[in-house]
């Protein structure tokens, strides 16, 4: 399970983190709700060895390994994976090229052989048709001109090649429309296992229609300030945050 206790971290200086508890169980998928500014990006970004965010207290251990003593590369092959609220794009680099490299570097840490050609390009195939992601787009540069909806689900291939066991989604549904969110909440539900712990995070509700959690967390000026179940997402969406300290959009 992932257990983070009394987290504290920074960024340029700024207390970000300010005494951050959580623990997710394998198995479950918890939701992280709270207005913007709340801390719950740089929460992702820590947890998967951001350059830039400096953790100044606390502790944050995934099956009682301590994520802060590895480096961000061994972090992602001890499975943590953090799909990024907006996705990075890299020119120059065709998505294919990508994933087989990833992929490449989990086995490599795994002391497994590296993946044939055949067999890396049936996987894309299988998991990219899933997610309707043609194989036209994956041989072009990673993420360049796609839309936000093709960035996302490219996301959650990156994740369905993988097999991450930690998985940190960071607000999947900001500039998706109602298909593309359920394209990539599929892809992400076919990821639950008992093995898997999830944190979705989301300030709007609607996701959570497509990804149920087990428990939703109210996060709010860099702590949880308050837990419940999925009604807990509902509540929100009709009381706004305004009760957690913040302003109104
Ligand atoms: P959320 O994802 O909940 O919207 P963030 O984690 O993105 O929140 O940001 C939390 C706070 O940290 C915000 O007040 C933001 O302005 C601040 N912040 C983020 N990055 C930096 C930075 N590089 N330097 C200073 N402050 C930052
Ligand atoms: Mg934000
Ligand atoms: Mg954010």
């Amino acid at each position: 399970m992932l257990e983070i206790k009394d987290l504290r971290a920074e960024v340029d200086g700024k207390e970000i983190l300010k005494g951050f508890n959580l623990t997710v169980p394998k198995g479950e998928v918890h939701a992280i709700m709270g207005p913007n500014g709340s801390g719950k990006s740089t929460l992702s970004y820590v947890l998967s060895g951001k350059d830039g965010y400096e953790v100044t207290g606390g502790s944050a251990t995934w099956n009682g390994q301590d994520l802060f003593a590895m480096s961000p590369e061994e972090r992602a092959q001890a499975g943590v994976f953090l799909a990024f609220q907006y996705p990075m794009e890299i020119p120059g680099v065709a998505s294919l090229t990508f994933l087989r490299a990833a992929m490449n570097a989990h086995r490599k840490a795994r002391g497994e052989a590296e993946i044939s050609i055949p067999d890396f390009m049936r996987a894309v195939k299988t998991e990219a048709e899933k997610l309707s992601i043609s194989m036209e787009m994956l041989k072009r540069p990673l993420n360049v001109g796609f839309s936000g909806g093709e960035k996302k689900r490219n996301e959650v291939l990156q994740m369905a090649l993988l097999k991450p066991t930690l998985c940190l989604l960071d607000e999947m549904d900001s500039g998706l429309d109602i298909d593309a969110i359920r394209i990539a909440a599929e892809g992400v539900n076919r990821l639950r296992s008992p093995d898997t712990a999830m944190i979705v995070i989301t300030h709007y509700q609607r996701l959570l229609n497509y990804i149920t959690p087990d428990v939703v967390h109210v996060m709010a000026r860099g702590q949880v300030l308050r837990s419940g179940g999925k009604e807990l997402a509902v509540e929100l969406e009709e009381s706004g945050y305004a009760s957690y300290g913040a302003e109104a959009a």
